[in-house]
C-alpha cells in the first residue's frame, strides 16, 4: 500500500507545478506501521511569497469568470473524487491511520462539500431593489483576493474541502497549508483540481509547520485566514492574523459532553456513545469525550462496556496519529486511575500483530470521573470516554456549561421535553438529540462556540459565503432627467 505514495518527496504546488522548496525537511510517518512513507519540505517565507505571487497573478482572470463558469470545474472535480475514491481512501488510511471505512466516509463528505459549492449559483443571487422611483440599490458579493486555509491532521481530505470549494467558486485564489503529519492527500487534491481544469495559480499548496503558519498570518498579500486545529494554536493564529488586519475564522479543540438520561433507548444509546468516542480513534473534534450519566444509567453503562469490547485495534479501530499521541492518551488514563476513577475498559498497551511499530490505543471507558479531574476537563483526543455521574438534568447541564470548549453536546432520551431543555441550555455550537456525532450536513454550517471557535463565521455552509466574500453596494440613478430625489 505504501507504493500509493507517488512522490516520496512531497513538494509544494505553486502556479500549477510541483516545485522543490524549503531549506529543511521532515519525515512523514504512517501511524499504521510507524514506517516513513515520504519526506516533506519545511517551507520558508520566501516559498510562501512565491505562492502568494502566483495566486495574485491568477486572481483577476479567475475572479472575472462568472460563478456558473467556475462551478463547472467543481462539477468535474467532484466526479474525479468519485472516480478516484479508492485511491483517495487508501491515502487517508495510510497517512492518518483511520480505518478504510472511516477514510471512505471522509471522501464522501468531501464530495458533499463540493456539491454545496456547485449549488452557489442558486444561492448567491445578489440583491437589487428600486429604493425610490428610478433609483436602485444593489448588493453584489465579491471575492476577497488571495486567501489561506490551514488544516489539522485528523481529516486530511475532508477539512481542506471545508474551505477550498467554497472559497474558490466564490472567486478567491488560495494557499493551502496541510498538516505536516498528513500532507499526501492534498497532493492528490491539487492534481485532481488541475485535471478538472482549474487554472494554474488558483490553488497552491505550501508545506511546513509553525513557521509557515506564522508567515501566512503575517503576509500582506493574504486577505483572509481560515484555521482548523487545537485551541492553543487557534488562539495564536486568530490573534496574529487579525492583528495584521486579516479576516480570520479559527476552529479549535473540543471536549464534547453527551448527557444520557435513564429513559434513553438502551441499544441505540450504548452503540452511539461508543461509536462517537471511538470512531476515527477518538480523533474527531465532534467525538464524545465526557458522558454525563443522569441518575440511574448503570444498565446503559454495562451495555457500553459490552459494545466497547467488540472494538479491536487494527480491525475496526484505526491507529492514533503518532507515538507522542499514544503516550499522551495513555498518560491521561493512568492519571485518571491515580485520581481515583475506575477504568471499566482499558485500551492501554494495545498492539496489532504484524504492525508492532504502529500507534494503537484500544477503546477506554473511565467511570466515576469527577469534574475536577484532568480527564474531565482537557482534550485527550483518543478513543477514551470519561463518565461523570449527575443526580439530575440540571446538574448535568451545569457540568456541560462549565467546559471551556463548546463544539458539540448531545442528549440521549426519549422525552421531547427533556431533550428541549438540553437544546436550549447546552453551551455548544452543535447539538445532537439521540445523535452522537451531530455534524450538520450541508447546507447547514459547521462551527462551535466558546474556545472551540474564534471569529464570527462558521466554516462551511451559508455562513462561509459571508466569510469568503465582501459586499459591494451600488446605488444607481437610471434616468438622469427624472426630477427624482433619490432619498425620497
Ligand atoms: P494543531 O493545532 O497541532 O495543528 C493544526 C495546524 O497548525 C497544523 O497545520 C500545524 O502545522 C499548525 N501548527 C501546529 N503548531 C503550531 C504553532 N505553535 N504555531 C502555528 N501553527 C502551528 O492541531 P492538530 O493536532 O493537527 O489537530 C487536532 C486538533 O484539531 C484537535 O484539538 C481537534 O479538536 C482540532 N480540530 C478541531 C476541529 C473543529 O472543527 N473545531 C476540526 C478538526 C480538528
Amino acid at each position: 500500500m505504501e507504493t500509493l505514495v507517488k512522490q516520496s518527496e512531497v513538494k509544494n504546488y505553486i502556479d500549477g507545478k510541483f516545485v522543490r522548496n524549503g531549506q529543511a525537511s521532515m519525515d512523514v510517518v504512517s501511524p499504521l506501521t510507524g514506517n516513513t512513507i515520504a519526506t516533506l519540505p519545511l517551507s520558508t517565507y520566501d516559498d510562501l511569497d512565491e505562492a502568494v505571487k502566483a495566486a495574485e497573478k491568477a486572481f483577476p482572470t479567475w475572479s472575472e469568470m462568472t460563478l456558473k463558469e467556475r462551478v463547472q470545474i467543481f462539477f468535474r472535480y467532484r466526479a474525479l473524487l468519485e472516480k478516484n475514491m479508492d485511491e483517495l481512501t487508501q491515502l487517508v488510511h495510510l497517512e492518518n491511520g483511520k480505518t478504510y471505512g472511516e477514510a471512505k466516509a471522509e471522501i464522501e463528505k468531501s464530495m458533499e462539500l463540493c456539491e454545496f459549492a456547485c449549488s452557489m449559483p442558486q444561492i448567491v443571487t445578489n440583491e437589487v431593489q428600486e429604493v425610490s422611483k428610478g433609483v436602485e440599490c444593489r448588493i453584489e458579493r465579491k471575492p476577497l483576493g488571495v486567501v489561506a486555509s490551514i488544516a489539522p491532521f485528523n481529516f486530511p481530505n475532508m477539512v481542506p474541502h471545508w474551505t477550498l470549494p467554497n472559497a474558490l467558486v466564490l472567486g478567491n485564489t488560495m494557499i493551502m497549508k496541510p498538516s505536516e503529519l498528513v500532507p499526501l492527500s492534498v497532493v492528490r487534491i491539487a492534481e485532481l483540481l488541475k485535471e478538472a481544469g482549474l487554472p494554474d495559480g488558483v490553488f497552491n499548496v505550501v508545506n511546513g509547520g509553525k513557521d509557515i503558519v506564522e508567515a501566512i498570518c503575517d503576509h500582506p498579500g493574504i486577505k483572509a485566514v481560515s484555521f482548523v486545529g487545537s485551541t492553543k494554536v487557534a488562539k495564536i493564529v486568530y490573534k496574529r492574523a487579525t492583528s495584521n488586519l486579516k479576516r480570520c475564522v479559527a476552529l479549535g479543540g473540543a471536549k464534547n459532553h453527551l448527557l444520557v438520561l435513564p429513559d434513553a433507548h438502551l441499544e441505540m444509546t450504548a452503540s452511539n456513545v461508543v461509536a462517537s468516542m471511538s470512531g476515527c480513534a477518538g480523533q474527531r473534534c465532534m467525538a464524545a469525550a465526557v458522558m454525563v450519566g443522569v441518575d440511574r444509567v448503570q444498565h446503559i453503562i454495562d451495555k457500553m462496556v459490552e459494545e466497547a469490547r467488540k472494538i479491536v485495534p487494527g480491525d475496526n479501530l484505526g491507529s492514533v496519529i503518532s507515538k507522542e499521541a499514544k503516550e499522551r492518551i495513555e498518560g491521561y488514563i493512568t492519571q485518571a486511575e491515580k485520581d481515583g476513577a475506575k477504568i471499566l475498559v482499558d485500551g492501554r498497551g494495545a498492539t496489532v500483530k504484524g504492525k508492532e511499530g504502529g500507534y494503537y490505543v484500544g477503546p477506554t471507558i473511565i467511570d466515576y470521573v469527577t469534574p475536577d479531574m484532568s480527564v474531565a476537563k482537557e482534550e485527550i483526543f483518543g478513543p477514551v470516554i470519561s463518565i461523570i455521574r449527575a443526580k439530575d438534568l440540571n446538574e448535568a447541564i451545569d457540568i456541560e456549561n462549565r467546559s471551556n470548549y463548546g463544539n458539540a453536546a448531545a442528549v440521549f432520551t426519549q422525552s421531547g421535553g427533556l431533550a428541549k431543555q438540553v437544546m436550549e441550555k447546552a453551551s455548544a455550537g452543535m447539538i445532537g438529540v439521540n445523535v452522537g456525532v451531530p455534524v450538520p450536513r450541508e447546507p447547514f454550517p459547521f462551527g462551535g462556540w466558546n474556545e472551540s471557535k474564534f471569529g464570527v463565521a462558521d466554516i462551511t455552509g451559508r455562513s462561509s459565503i459571508e466569510f469568503w466574500t465582501q459586499n459591494k453596494k451600488t446605488t444607481i440613478k437610471w434616468n438622469p432627467e427624472a426630477k427624482t430625489n433619490w432619498m425620497s
